[in-house]
């Protein structure tokens, strides 16, 4: 196994990259901006370099620095965590130059799926399940135009640069096209500097349910279940959860199959994600792929018993898998709630400031958080406000549903304002205890939760 690995990251994933990497016996190098100097994932690691400014483009996104780094202390590999270098393929390239291990997939996988619309061409002739729709090359009005008419509306602007939910329109009528391709195309080209649109069919009541694979270097290839994620907010993120609620076997091993095809289809290695939409009709199609560990991965650790982090050390290693499908299981129930320094009561405005006092609920087999912030603490403009992630287990839905509410109840923070509150009215709604879900379930139980 490797001796010594850096870890191109900060904050909760950082910190908690070192904790498996402690427990395996990995010496870690953490790496730091101005603003992070005193933070939690500097003061857990063996060693730490200093990388330049808080702004991340100084610091984190600074590639050149980074490898740099890895040389200097001798790290074999380097953990890039996710956001900041994780799916950035020069970045892959140029540490596979200076022989150091890039703790991800191959460099052409991550090109494979860098793009929405190479991304579903490559899917399509993997006769992997698409939402109908138009990905060619032939950005011209008319063509986009007569592809949405063809397929009827509501359709959906997607830039193929995308990420983020930046760059996508929803046109309900033919009328509205023309205005928000422009406004898709200005939003798209001023985040990603590219206006490449495709054009989706526009489903009404999806479910976001993703498939964890996991492939290794010896042919082996591998699926952990699913996670719901359909709770969202501008197509981000808030809840999710482990397994999906009502899914029957049979569409558990469709989905999981298709996913690993997916993989297979770019030549996968490592932890990766594949993004489906669940229809209420149980078709399901496929979406995008994510080249890197998730956020909501302690959920799937939760419910399987593997700790993810360790499996993509070996693998990127060289060992093979440590379980094959028979031996995975499903065990119990897991939630995942984002707690972020956001105002709910002005549009989730990041807030920022000291955490002068953080109190959280203790943790135990059914109770885990992962943070990278100590009470103390100041949460800075310059990174992702995220403070913590709450997962929680127990035997059943209903059971790990009533601990989240109770481990929510529990959490104090005093000095900078959170989404806590707006997390607990939401898992305490009856449609979320019901399961009443889709990716409008924010917008349609409003008066609830706010
Ligand atoms: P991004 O990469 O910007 O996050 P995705 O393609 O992953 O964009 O989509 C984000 C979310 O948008 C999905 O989880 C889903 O809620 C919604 N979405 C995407 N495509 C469709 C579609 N064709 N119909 C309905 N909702 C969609």
């Amino acid at each position: 196994m490797f001796t010594k690995i850096l870890i191109a990251n900060r904050g909760e994933i950082a910190c908690r990259i070192i904790k498996t990497a402690k427990r395996m016996g990995i010496l870690t190098v953490a790496v730091y901006s101005d603003a992070d100097q005193n933070a939690l994932h500097v003061h857990m690691a063996d060693e730490a370099i200093y990388l330049g400014g808080s702004p991340s483009r100084e610091s984190y996104l600074v590639g050149e620095k980074v490898i740099a780094a890895a040389k200097k202390t001798g790290a074999q590999a380097i953990h890039p965590g996710y956001g900041f270098l994780s799916e950035n393929a020069d970045f892959c390239r140029a540490c596979k130059q200076e022989d150091i291990i890039f703790i991800g997939p191959p460099v052409e996988a991550i090109e494979a799926m860098g793009s929405k619309s190479a991304a579903k061409n490559i899917m399509q002739k993997a006769q992997v399940p698409l939402v109908p729709g138009y990905h060619g090359e032939d950005q011209s009005r008319d063509i986009i135009k007569k592809a949405a008419d063809d397929m009827g509306y509501p359709v959906l602007l997607k830039a193929t640069a995308g990420g983020g939910g930046k760059g996508m329109r929803q046109i309900w009528h033919e009328d509205e096209f023309d205005e928000g391709l422009a406004a898709a195309k200005r939003e798209s080209m001023s985040s990603f500097g590219d206006d490449t649109m495709l054009v989706e069919k526009y489903l009404t009541q999806p479910r976001h349910v993703e498939i964890q694979v996991f492939c290794d270097n010896h042919q082996n290839a591998v699926y952990l279940f699913e996670r719901d994620c359909s709770v969202q907010r501008r197509h981000q993120k808030v809840i999710e959860e482990a397994p999906a609620f009502s899914m029957s076997e049979t569409l558990r091993a469709q989905m999981g199959e298709s996913a690993i095809k997916s993989a297979q289809a770019i030549g996968y290695q490592g932890a990766g994600t594949v993004e489906f939409l669940l229809d209420i009709d149980g078709s399901f199609y496929f979406m995008e792929m994510n080249t890197r560990l998730q956020v909501e991965h302690p959920v799937t650790e939760m419910i399987s018993g593997q700790d993810l982090v360790e499996w993509q050390l070996r693998v990127a290693y060289g060992e093979t898998l440590p379980k094959t499908q028979q031996q995975l299981t499903i065990n119990g129930h897991a939630f995942e709630a984002r707690i972020y320094a956001e105002d709910p009561s002005n549009d989730f405005l990041p807030a920022t400031g000291r955490l002068n006092l953080l109190k959280t609920p203790i943790e135990s087999k059914h109770v885990r958080i992962d943070t990278g912030v100590r009470q103390g603490d100041e949460v800075s403009v310059f990174y992702d406000p995220m403070i913590a992630k709450l997962i929680v287990w127990d035997e059943s839905r209903e059971k790990a549903l009533q601990r989240l509410a109770k481990a929510l109840r529990e959490y104090r923070i005093e000095g900078v304002t959170t989404n806590i509150e707006f997390l607990y009215n939401l898992a305490t709604t009856d449609a979320f205890i019901n399961a009443e879900i889709d990716t409008g379930f924010i917008e349609k139980n409003n008066d609830a939760i706010f």
